[in-house]
């Protein structure tokens, strides 16, 4: 006679019964318990006579555990429950389709049936890749039922793995390696009261970076698609200044749906530092401003403006020059405090010397004796901590090596150039670094247009403020950022125009 308590044959494939989505939402709540801790969200109940005896989730690496599936813990937990490593006359429901070992445990518990929701078409015992419950050799069989609240299990596990593609790629932008021979500053260290507001964006697979991180603000964000929609603006700090230094212009100008970019320089802010300085200098960072523009999609239709702060003048001239020659010409130069390169103050040559000669060099100390004032203590602070201790300075004394070269260098009119380039000056009445010469006013102004090859048109301001005009007096840059539009009056805009001979 047989036992009427083992089936003969097959399980078999049943119908849903009545109660089957109500206990199917309670192993929903088991998986969302697995969502919760991380884990790919699987949850299970084993029922018995109208109550939940067991219940699971899956949580594998939580418990450094490979058999640590929802069935499994469900199992586990009822058996217990119960006394008894048999489960007869219990229903497994599981939101997701049994797995080989997971099925092998359900027919070893001797269960009546299991109830799953969603298929897995890469690992189901159930019937997708194989169907252990229909193995006619076997001596017990359980009976299946597939599909109950099968759209909630999915969505479940869909929406799990959107989010998690998502924070592995942060995760992955994160963690640009970091070379054997750089440095990287804890992020910690930077205040992001004291950056430009938009999307922080890093890059290090450029060929001009040679494996450095490279940090720039986009208000497109990280790997911008193509656009041609708004103007542009490369926004180039004077060292020691990071982005930050344009945190108010930038907002003024992205407010009017302008894009902007603001790098840090390689070897400073949260761009990599290179422990020696014979790495880096104007050409590698050139280079990277050229990849910059290539990547970024900078220039088009709308025209991209350069705009550089104190001694970025001369790579800002230089990129100027480099664009026109690829044939890539930019729309427009705006030079904000540009040294005297001439005949520079006392005070901005003492500091190159100093960078360049003094590793220990208190830089906050030093930056007192530039035009700053107290309000910018906070940025004073931060400029200085962006090196944690001298090792972090290699790329500020090959800037400082460079600027020097270039102080010293015979002043060299380039080629005669037919560009007509829009060139703005921006000068702070009570700057001490980089002054506006006392006379010859506008012969130096049109060798600062002729440097980057332009044949006009030029204008200048002279406005309230010292060396670091983009936070001290942020209104008067944004009222002269109106030189770029077509057809822009300069005397309208508060600028006067200078000839250019
Ligand atoms: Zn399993």
């Amino acid at each position: 006679m047989a036992d009427s308590l083992v089936p003969t044959g097959t399980g078999g494939q049943l119908p849903p019964q009545p109660g089957d989505a109500h206990w199917m939402g309670a192993a929903l709540e088991q998986a969302r318990a697995a969502a919760q801790a991380g884990e790919v969200p699987v949850g299970a109940v084993v029922v018995r006579d109208g109550q939940i005896v067991g219940r699971g989730f899956n949580h594998p690496i939580g418990a450094h555990d490979p058999s640590a599936h929802a069935e499994i813990e469900a199992l586990r937990n009822a058996a217990k429950r119960l006394g008894n490593y048999r489960l007869d006359g219990c229903t497994l429901y599981v939101t997701l389709e049994p797995c080989a070992m997971c099925a092998g445990a359900i027919l070893h518990a001797r269960l009546d049936r299991v109830v799953w929701g969603a298929a897995e078409p890469r690992t189901g015992a159930g019937g997708s890749v194989l169907d252990l419950f229909a193995q006619a050799a076997l001596n017990h069989h359980t009976a299946v039922t597939a599909g109950v609240l099968e759209d909630e299990a999915a969505a479940l596990l869909t929406a799990f793995f959107g989010q998690r593609r998502v924070q592995q790629k942060q995760q992955a932008l994160a963690s640009h390696p970091l070379r054997d021979d750089a440095l990287r500053t804890p992020d910690a260290l930077f205040a992001p009261a004291l950056d430009c507001g938009c999307p922080s964006c890093f890059y290090s697979d450029w060929p001009a970076l040679g494996g450095l991180r490279l940090h720039a603000k986009d208000s497109a964000g990280q790997n911008p698609a193509p656009s041609d929609a708004a103007r542009q603006w490369l926004l180039l700090p004077g060292l020691p200044a990071q982005q930050g230094l344009f945190r108010e212009l930038a907002a003024g100008l992205a407010a009017r749906g302008d894009r902007v970019v603001a790098p840090d320089w390689l070897g400073l802010g949260r761009s990599d530092k290179p422990k020696k300085d014979q790495r880096l200098g104007d050409a590698q960072q050139l280079a990277m401003l050229q990849d910059l523009i290539q990547h970024l999609h900078l220039g088009g239709e709308q025209g991209l403006v350069i705009v550089a702060h104190g001694d970025a003048a001369r790579l800002a001239q230089a990129l100027v020059l480099q664009q026109a020659a690829l044939g890539k010409p930019v729309q427009g130069l705006w030079l904000i405090n540009p040294p005297n390169a001439a005949a520079p103050s006392a005070d901005y040559r003492l500091w190159l010397e100093q960078v360049a000669r003094k590793p220990a060099l208190d830089i906050a100390a030093a930056l007192g004796r530039s035009a700053m004032g107290d309000e910018m203590d906070a940025d004073r602070q931060q400029w200085a901590a962006q090196f944690p201790d001298k090792g972090y300075r290699a790329g500020l004394r090959a800037w400082a090596r460079d600027a020097l070269a270039g102080l010293d260098a015979p002043v060299m009119a380039p080629a005669a150039s037919a560009q007509a380039l829009p060139v703005l000056v921006s000068l702070g009445e009570q700057a001490r670094w980089w002054p506006a010469p006392a006379d010859g006013l506008d012969a130096w102004l049109a060798a600062v247009a002729t440097a980057a090859g332009s044949a006009g048109p030029l204008a200048w301001q002279r406005c309230a403020g010292g060396d670091w005009l983009p936070l001290q007096n942020s209104a008067a840059l944004l009222q002269a950022s109106g030189f770029f539009e077509a057809g822009a009056k300069p005397a309208a805009l508060g600028l006067v125009a200078a000839a250019l001979r």
